[in-house]
Parts: structure tokens; C-alpha cells; sequence
């Protein structure tokens, strides 16, 4: 067998550690949590001779942090910074044993985002080993918890962080530069009525019934709406109505029904402005229906300035002349409200995320990692 490189090796071992998001297993399955990573983690960076750090986020989930300090005092910092938790299993725990086959490395983890985690301590682990590194850059490899639920790692870092020049989150962009991606409102609409006996519904008022017009409003009208708003990296809002909920039984009229909404928004749209909105229309149509907040911290949406010197730089470093936009959300946008202008870059593609048989290409964790070790040796 070909030796293997350094970011498939450190891969294959990130993916036998399993760090499934505690949201996704029950209580106290001992795949669940990312303590395990973090000492792995943390270990490497050990044996590297930086020093790791610990930030508790909540009981057992903790970030970590490496730094690597710059041959003069620090000036400025750059952050990279993947998540270390993976979405569930399927019924056979296959993904946690990871294998290489054809040029891809399939496992739990492998592109979304433990591909990342392997590149990005790859490329700092090797400027701290020889060779260039910034004169007054301080490089912070930043390991967070909790991106595929509700980001605590990377709000906990916003809110007691320091604050970096750039963070690159790490997520599978197929080595793109991104700059932008949309927001994500969930919100819950709730219409009542008035239950009858269904053999004189005359006497009730049925919810189901009129929730269903609300669901036509918003799946026609609205999206229409927003059909008419675009933004040059991102296109244009979205709405879904992904859940419904009403009555017990056919022989009784329903008193209440219960959607709940996902509302993708552009930067400069607000969760307030999306509710005041969606009660302008059902208004207009004569309808009613009121709020229930179903998550309590939407998502921001990004927008960092592409011509950013660091993010140029990055674009430099990975070929590319333009930066993107992508639809689902992550870490970048709580760093960038903490003050950290962020941008999204990793090796592998989002669509093989979370699926059955995840996969990454080898050839693109490899270039992944060299670009990155190229921007970081480039870095002031
Ligand atoms: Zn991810």
C-alpha cells in the first residue's frame, strides 16, 4: 500500500474518534460529544510544542485552541476554524470506520467537517514544524462544538473569544472562497378555531381549514414575494413550510393548527422585518394566524467584503479570482457578529454532507491542506 499523507492519516484517525452531536444520539451514548477529538487535538498540537488551550462551552463540550505565536509580538491573528461534531449515524456504524477507496476517504465526518479539522491542523502543524511562518501574525487553530445543532462553540467564542482579522470556517466548499451565504429564521404560526362535533362542523370554526389558506398565501404569494429580491452572490430568499400540525380525529372539528416555517433571509433581512412581513400579507388576504417561536437565535447571514486584504490573500493562495456565496448556513456568521470578518473554505463538497456513504476526495484534502499551508506562510 502507497504511504499515506499526513491530512489523510490524521482524517482517518479523526473519524475513528466519534463525536456525534449530542442532539442527534440519546443521553449518554458514549459516541456522543467532541471531549474525544479535543484530546486528540489537542494531543497533536502538544507534540507540536503549542500549547493547547481548553474554553468550556457546556458540561463535557469543550473548544480547542492552538496557538502558533509569531517571531515578533503579535499584531494580528488569523483564525481557523472547523467544527469538531458530525450529524448522527445510520443504523450500521459503518462511517465510523473509515476507509480510502478509488481517490475518497469515506467516513462520518469526512467532508463535512473532519476533512476540515484534518487539513487545517495539517497546515498549521506544519508551519509550526519548519520553515516560514508570520512575522507578527498570530495563527489560532480553533476547534468548535456544536455547529450542526445550535452553534454554542463558535457564539460561546464570539462573546468570550479574541477577536482574529479573518476566520476561515472550515466546511466542505470544494476549495471556493466564500464570502456570503443566507441567514435562517424558523418560526411557528398557529391559527384557532373553535372544536364542534364533525357531525355538525356548522357549529365549530376548523383551523385546519384556515391554516390551509395560510400555508397557499405563503407558499404562492409570499414566495413570490421573495422570488423578486436578489443578491449578487446568493440569489434569492427562500421560504418552506416544513411542518403542520392540527386536530385529534376526523369527528371532531380542529381548534388549533400549528405550522412551522424555515425562512432562508439575505443579509440585511432580520427575523423582526420577516415577521412583520408575513403579518402584512396574511393581513392584506384577510387572514389570521399569530407567532410562536420555535428557536430562539436565528442564524445570521454573512456578508464579508470580498476585498478584504487576508481575504484576498486567501483567493491568492487557492487560485481563485472571485469569491461565492452558498445556501446553508454555519459558524462564520456568530464569529463575524463577534467582530471577526469570516470566510467559509474547506476541501470536499457539501453535497456529500451528511449523507449515508460520506465521502471526501483525497486529491482535494491534500490540495486543501497545502493551500492553506501556502496562506499561512504568506501571512504578514
Ligand atoms: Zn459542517
Amino acid at each position: 500500500m502507497a504511504a499515506r499523507s499526513l491530512p489523510v492519516q490524521r482524517l482517518l484517525d479523526l473519524i475513528a474518534i466519534p463525536s456525534v452531536n449530542p442532539a442527534f444520539l440519546p443521553a449518554g451514548d458514549p459516541r456522543a460529544g467532541e471531549a474525544q477529538v479535543a484530546a486528540f487535538v489537542a494531543d497533536l498540537g502538544k507534540k507540536a510544542g503549542l500549547a493547547p488551550e481548553f474554553q468550556a462551552v457546556a458540561p463535557g463540550r469543550r473548544n480547542v485552541l492552538l496557538h502558533l505565536s509569531p517571531a515578533a509580538p503579535a499584531r494580528h491573528r488569523v483564525l481557523l476554524a472547523p467544527h469538531l461534531d458530525t450529524v448522527g449515524l445510520p443504523a450500521l456504524d459503518t462511517l465510523l470506520h473509515p476507509r480510502v477507496q478509488g481517490g475518497r476517504l469515506y467516513g462520518r465526518g469526512a467532508c463535512d467537517t473532519k476533512g476540515c479539522v484534518a487539513a487545517m491542523l495539517s497546515a498549521v502543524l506544519a508551519v509550526a514544524a519548519k520553515g516560514p511562518r508570520p512575522a507578527e501574525t498570530e495563527i489560532l487553530f480553533l476547534g468548535l462544538v456544536d455547529e450542526e445543532n445550535g452553534q454554542l462553540g463558535s457564539r460561546h467564542y464570539a462573546a468570550h473569544g479574541e477577536r482574529g482579522d479573518l476566520a476561515i470556517v472550515g466546511e466542505p466548499t470544494r476549495l471556493e472562497v466564500i464570502t456570503a451565504h443566507k441567514g435562517d429564521v424558523w418560526l411557528q404560526l398557529k391559527t384557532s378555531g373553535r372544536s364542534a362535533h364533525g357531525a355538525t362542523p356548522q357549529l365549530g370554526r376548523n383551523a385546519v381549514h384556515a391554516m390551509a389558506r395560510v400555508v397557499d398565501a405563503l407558499e404562492t404569494d409570499y414566495r413570490a414575494e421573495l422570488n423578486r429580491r436578489s443578491h449578487p452572490l446568493l440569489g434569492s430568499p427562500t421560504i418552506n413550510v416544513g411542518a403542520i400540525a392540527g386536530g385529534t380525529q376526523p369527528n371532531i372539528v380542529p381548534n388549533e393548527c400549528v405550522i412551522s416555517i424555515d425562512r432562508r433571509t439575505l443579509p440585511g433581512e432580520s427575523e423582526a422585518g420577516v415577521r412583520r412581513e408575513i403579518t402584512r400579507l396574511l393581513r392584506a388576504k384577510g387572514l389570521k394566524a399569530t407567532f410562536d417561536n420555535l428557536r430562539l437565535s436565528p442564524c445570521h447571514p454573512l456578508e464579508t467584503d470580498p476585498g478584504l486584504p487576508l481575504v484576498r490573500q486567501l483567493c491568492r493562495a487557492a487560485g481563485r479570482t472571485r469569491t461565492r456565496g452558498v445556501h446553508y448556513f454555519c459558524d462564520a456568521a456568530p464569529l463575524a457578529e463577534g467582530g471577526t470578518p469570516s470566510v467559509v473554505f474547506g476541501p470536499g463538497d457539501i453535497a456529500q454532507a451528511h449523507t449515508s456513504d460520506e465521502w471526501i476526495s483525497t486529491a482535494s484534502l491534500e490540495r486543501g491542506t497545502a493551500i492553506l499551508e501556502k496562506f499561512l506562510r504568506g501571512l504578514p
